[in-house]
């Protein structure tokens, strides 16, 4: 496994729609393996493809450091709910802002080996997956930002 360098806002790789991945062979497990390391090594809770400079529609998720959601070619089936909190981005460092999201989606995403999954998270975990899958189509938080309450 691998560090990888993270994009940061103003790259178009950020802001491009990415493809959806369509092999799975051990390079995509590899590269999986390496956005995970890439997230918690820079105290992330998620991390898109795009944020490596990877144009595929594919995420990492880990709210607890414990359990981990790698989802490949995501799509959000349904929401319910709302909910607002203060998101940042590893790929806009230093910056906050107020942003509302679904409280509980319903995705499904294939794994590493290309095997289908159904997930319904809530509360924290449905805002990781919605900024993330965000990203796949190269929509920044910044996008959705209510209440702009920059940290410095
Ligand atoms: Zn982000």
């Amino acid at each position: 496994m691998a560090l990888r360098d993270i994009v940061k806002e103003g790259e178009p790789v950020l802001r491009q729609k990415c493809f959806e991945v369509t092999l799975f062979n051990e390079r995509l497990g590899v590269t999986l393996d390496d956005m995970i390391e890439t997230m918690f090594a820079a105290d992330g809770v998620g991390l898109a493809a795009p944020q490596v400079g990877i144009p595929k529609r594919m995420c990492v998720v880990s709210i607890d450091g414990k359990t981990i959601y790698e989802l490949v070619n995501p799509v959000i089936v349904k929401t319910a709910g709302k909910q607002r909190g203060i998101e940042g981005c590893l790929s806009i460092p230093g910056e906050h802002g107020l942003v509302e999201r679904p409280q509980t989606v319903w995705v499904e995403a294939k794994d590493r080996f290309g095997k289908l999954n159904k997930y319904k998270v809530s509360d924290l975990t449905a805002v990781a997956f919605c900024h993330e899958i965000d990203h796949l189509d190269g929509v920044l938080y910044i996008d959705k930002v209510i209440n702009n309450d920059k940290k410095e």
